[in-house]
């Protein structure tokens, strides 16, 4: 399932090829995804001129010149196919710019989604309205996690996972980040101190960028025909490690929360 990381990596393959360019076709293959196309997807969309690309959260940003923002989310399966050779069965919307750059926007399951919102009004758009900070900007702090971590008793895994406190953590980086911070998953938010959450910030910060700069070593193959974005697999240090040895010596642990694994080392976690 694409993960921050991913959607910020696939928004950054995309952008050579969108960004300052001129859609010239829009093809619309089926109703819906997840939900249906809007209307207007096709008319507001043959013209339009690229300005800018951007993420938020795990969707991804297509603000246009029509003052309207094609915002996707992959859901489990979605990919965009860069130039392909050849149509294939799940390209549902395929976008032909005014330079001949073909990207079809493939999705095999349908969980994922394509909307047009108002650029002026994304911050209220449901999705995005009540979201928290995103864990690469300036307003994921220490002390934004102390404020809202504040008087919780739920674990500390549990909250990261919480969109509404940090925006489009997923549990693998949640898992690495609480390992490298040295923080167990299961204490208690709100007896976190203050330390351990100026450690958990850069944890956050690291885990992520380090993910997006191996997606993005891949992103010169990406103008090959035929060409995807593809995901990568990083080298986790607790995740899907259970029984194997932590840097410490100590075996992995592997428990269930929340319905989701936790990976986490009992000596190097506290
Ligand atoms: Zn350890």
């Amino acid at each position: 399932m694409p993960e921050l990381p991913e959607v910020e990596t696939t928004v950054r393959g995309l952008a050579r090829f969108l960004e300052g360019e001129r859609i010239a076709r829009v093809q619309v293959n089926r109703p819906d995804l997840r939900r249906p196309f809007p209307p207007d997807l096709v008319q507001t969309l043959t013209g339009a001129r690229v300005t800018a690309m951007g993420r938020r959260a795990k969707y991804g940003l297509i603000h246009t010149d029509r003052e309207q923002t094609m915002v996707f989310h992959l859901g489990m399966s979605g990919r965009w196919r860069i130039e392909p050779e050849k149509p294939e069965k799940h390209d549902h919307l395929v976008l032909e710019t005014e330079s001949g750059h073909v990207l079809a926007l493939n999705d095999a399951r349908r969980f994922g989604s394509v909307d047009l919102v108002a650029t002026e009004a994304l911050d209220s758009w449901g999705p995005f309205a009540g979201l928290g900070p995103e864990p690469l900007g300036p307003d994921l702090t220490p002390q934004h996690l102390k404020r809202a971590f504040s008087s919780r008793i739920a674990p500390v895994k549990q909250l990261l996972l919480d969109q509404t406190i940090v925006a489009g953590l997923g549990n693998i980086y949640v898992c690495e980040a609480l390992f490298r911070a040295g923080i167990r998953p299961d204490k208690e938010a709100g007896r976190v101190s203050l330390p351990a959450l100026t450690r958990l910030v850069p944890a956050i910060q690291s885990v992520l960028s380090e993910s997006i700069a191996a997606g993005g070593s891949t992103i010169r193959d990406y103008a090959q025909p035929s060409g995807e974005l593809g995901y990568f697999a990083a080298s986790w240090q607790v995740y899907g490690r259970e029984g194997e040895p932590c840097t410490c010596g100590a075996p992995v642990l592997r428990f269930v929360q929340g319905g989701r694994s936790t990976f986490w080392c009992r000596r190097c976690q506290r």
